[in-house]
């Protein structure tokens, strides 16, 4: 089966088509400035990148482009639409509401919608998304996968906000979690690479992108995860702030005139590693900032792998122990000077990289030497392949 995996945000759709049997990527691309003007960018498998600029007043418009880019007589990926069996729709967030991905049907449209106010940035544009396929694709089954849902096995103790209990039963108010769809991934990936039972590892995965978050999984299941009601909790981020006194909010409000959006801005769009550099939140630059010299690009990348091995430790004792630690996304797949930073932290229990081994970038690797008392790995994510098997697993 062909599956259409989408991840619609405000105004971009990224899309792939993945044959279930083989694997592959048959095509792939984005639409980009949706409601802006609009622009489409289409690769299919083994061919050239495509870009069109044309209007893409809402998402409809740009899932129709994206189809039409799929059965074009020339370059397309596929002969006609009916080739494709399933949609995946990635959606950020289930709340407590949903603890597996699901057949898309109206009643679970209905309980995404309940769960807008908790990410009124993402699902929002997520429903948009599945409202447009569902509108130019009747009758192909629509699957949901949640950023959230790997997380809600977490026990309560580590999700409870130490906060009055009434905010939760009123509104929720916990830690849920996001990146679930790599760190469930990754950590099995990582035990059929590694050879061990997931059902009896402990496995602490660091997904290091522009966002940014650390999950405990014990015995396949998450224990615990950085990020938490939002992704502004935990690590120190791209252009996140991380974890803060929630003082600051008000202190900072107060003194530069801001309002609740104002310094929620601030604390999302300013924060991170480019907030305190000043240089920029991509880490190939900082990099290059660092070793020419300059201090708070130094400052910067120095907190990051601090706070990394901060959250390692406490998952360690969170598990009372920990097997396997894996590095994933485009910071933990790509920089082996960051990753030997961060493992720099861990001699305690007993982590020694295999400094050649650890050269890699983007593959996966054992990067631990023989004698290490915990493995480590590089694991690349692949959100877009997983939401795919998910899909196909609900659809069939
Ligand atoms: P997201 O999916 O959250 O937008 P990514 O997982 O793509 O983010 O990660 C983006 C980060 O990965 C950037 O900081 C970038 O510098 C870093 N990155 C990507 N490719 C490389 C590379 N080849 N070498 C070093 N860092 C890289």
């Amino acid at each position: 089966m062909n599956v259409l995996v989408i991840n619609c945000g405000s105004s971009s759709l990224k899309y792939q088509v993945i044959n279930s049997e083989s694997e592959q990527v048959l095509a792939k691309g984005l639409c980009e400035r949706i409601g802006i003007d609009g622009r489409l960018v289409y690769q299919p498998a083994g061919g050239e990148k495509e870009i069109t600029d044309a209007p893409m007043p809402t998402h409809k418009e740009a899932v129709q482009m994206v189809l039409d880019a799929l059965v074009n007589e020339k370059t397309g990926a596929l002969k006609s639409l009916s080739e494709i069996g399933a949609v995946g729709h990635r959606v950020v967030h289930g709340g407590e509401k949903f603890t597996t991905s699901c057949l898309i049907t109206e009643e679970v449209i209905k309980v995404v919608e309940e769960c807008n106010d908790l990410a009124p940035l993402h699902n929002p544009a997520n429903i948009i998304g599945i409202r447009a396929c569902q509108a130019l694709m009747p009758g192909v089954p629509m699957v949901a996968v949640f950023d959230t849902a790997f997380h809600q096995t977490m026990p309560a103790k580590a999700y409870m906000y130490g906060v009055p209990y009434e905010c939760y039963e009123k509104y929720k108010v916990r830690k849920y979690g996001f990146h679930g769809t790599s760190h469930s991934y990754v950590s099995k990936r990582v035990a059929e690479v590694d050879g061990s039972d997931y059902n009896s590892t402990k496995t602490i995965v660091c997904h290091l992108g522009n966002g940014s978050s650390i999950c405990a999984v014990e015995n396949g299941k998450s224990v615990d995860t950085s990020m938490g009601l939002s992704p502004l909790e935990g690590l120190i981020m791209g252009t996140r702030s991380g974890d803060i006194d929630p003082s600051a909010v008000e202190f900072i409000a107060n003194k530069e005139g801001l309002d609740m959006a104002g310094v929620m801005n601030l604390l999302n769009k300013k924060s991170g590693v480019d907030g305190i550099s000043g240089i920029s939140s991509d880490f190939r630059d900082l990099k290059a900032a660092m070793d020419e010299g300059n201090e708070r690009a130094t400052l910067a990348i120095n907190m990051f792998c601090y706070r990394v091995a901060k959250y390692v430790g406490s998952y360690v004792a969170a598990m009372n122990g920990v097997d396997i630690i894996a590095f994933t996304a485009g910071i933990g797949e790509n920089s082996g000077w960051l990753r030997e930073m961060v493992c720099d932290y861990l001699g305690y229990l007993g982590v020694k990289l295999d400094a050649e081994a650890n050269k890699v970038a983007g593959e996966e690797q054992l990067i631990s030497t023989a004698d290490s008392k915990v493995k480590v790995y590089v694991i690349p994510t692949n959100e877009e392949l997983a939401i795919a098997r998910e899909t196909v697993a609900l659809a069939k």
